[in-house]
């Protein structure tokens, strides 16, 4: 609203229309500046203190629609009714203020505001100052809180990598380890296999010797023969109580491989815990 949407209301009563300028607070009217004039130079209003409109555009407007006048009685207000908490006029306390008690005159009042107003204001700085202090302390708080929450998501999830790298390199160790006992023991076992099967088609040889004998040979060549058959078969035996000594021990023994998996799995938190 710029100044020239305010009216005269003395103009607006006759139909004319003029800016006001002024605001007289004793009549409660806005006047422009010929109205201003006349208002200065009469007697019942010389004494009026007058301001500027713009300055009184500039109160806060629960300020500067205060009204001056009682509506019902068309008086100035000279009272304030501590019960109603609102002014009135002196008719007003033979109608609606009529059963208060404790009136005091505006002008009393207006003389106590000077002082109580200063303490007004430093109560308002005072808490000014209070809300300040508490304001800097939790926005630094929130800070604070950001940066742990960021700090401690880091430790955790480079807690999760480092756990992750130790796992992985166990699980290879552990691996190679299998991996060596694996080819021990398969090295054992092959080598065994082929020696039997040696032994297998040697004795399969000295059996068919045998029935050839039984079915061709004179008794001098079965004598000299079985001899030949004899030493042969010890041989076989030999080797193979071998298997049975004890430096031959793993090469008829069966392996039993275990894996203990470790004591993390029976634990509900591994990473670690958080708290408050
Ligand atoms: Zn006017
Ligand atoms: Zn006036
Ligand atoms: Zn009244
Ligand atoms: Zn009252």
């Amino acid at each position: 609203m710029d100044d020239s949407d305010i009216q005269c209301t003395l103009c607006s009563k006759r139909d004319i229309q003029n800016a006001a300028v002024i605001w007289c607070a004793v009549c409660d009217e806005k006047l422009c500046q010929s109205c201003n004039e006349i208002h200065k130079y009469l007697k019942i209003s010389s004494s009026h203190e007058v301001t500027a409109l713009d300055v009184y555009k500039k109160l806060p407007s629960f300020i500067s629609s205060l009204k001056q006048t009682c509506d019902s009685h068309e008086e100035h207000f000279k009272l304030y009714c501590p019960a109603h908490r609102e002014p009135c006029c002196y008719k007003c306390t033979t109608t609606k203020h009529k059963t208060c008690h404790g009136f005091q005159t505006l002008d009393s009042l207006i003389e106590q505001s000077q002082s109580q107003f200063l303490d007004l204001e430093c109560t308002i700085d005072e808490l000014n100052i209070n809300i300040e202090t508490v304001f800097n302390n939790r926005t630094a708080a929130l800070i604070e809180l950001d940066d742990q929450v960021l700090d401690l998501a880091m430790h955790i999830k480079k807690t999760g990598e480092k756990i992750r790298e130790k796992l992985e390199s166990n699980e290879k160790e552990i691996l190679q380890q299998l991996s060596v006992v694996h080819s021990k023991y398969k090295a054992i076992f092959e080598n065994t296999v082929e020696e039997l099967q040696t032994m297998k088609a040697e004795i399969k040889s000295l059996q068919k010797n045998i029935e050839e004998m039984k079915e061709f040979a004179s008794e001098y060549q079965f004598v000299l023969g079985s001899q030949e058959i004899r030493l042969k078969t010890k041989k076989e035996k030999d080797n193979f109580c071998k298997y049975f000594e004890n430096d031959h021990q793993l090469s008829q023994k069966n392996v039993a491989l275990k894996f203990t998996p470790g004591q993390i799995l029976n634990q509900d938190i591994f990473l670690g815990t958080f708290g408050c």
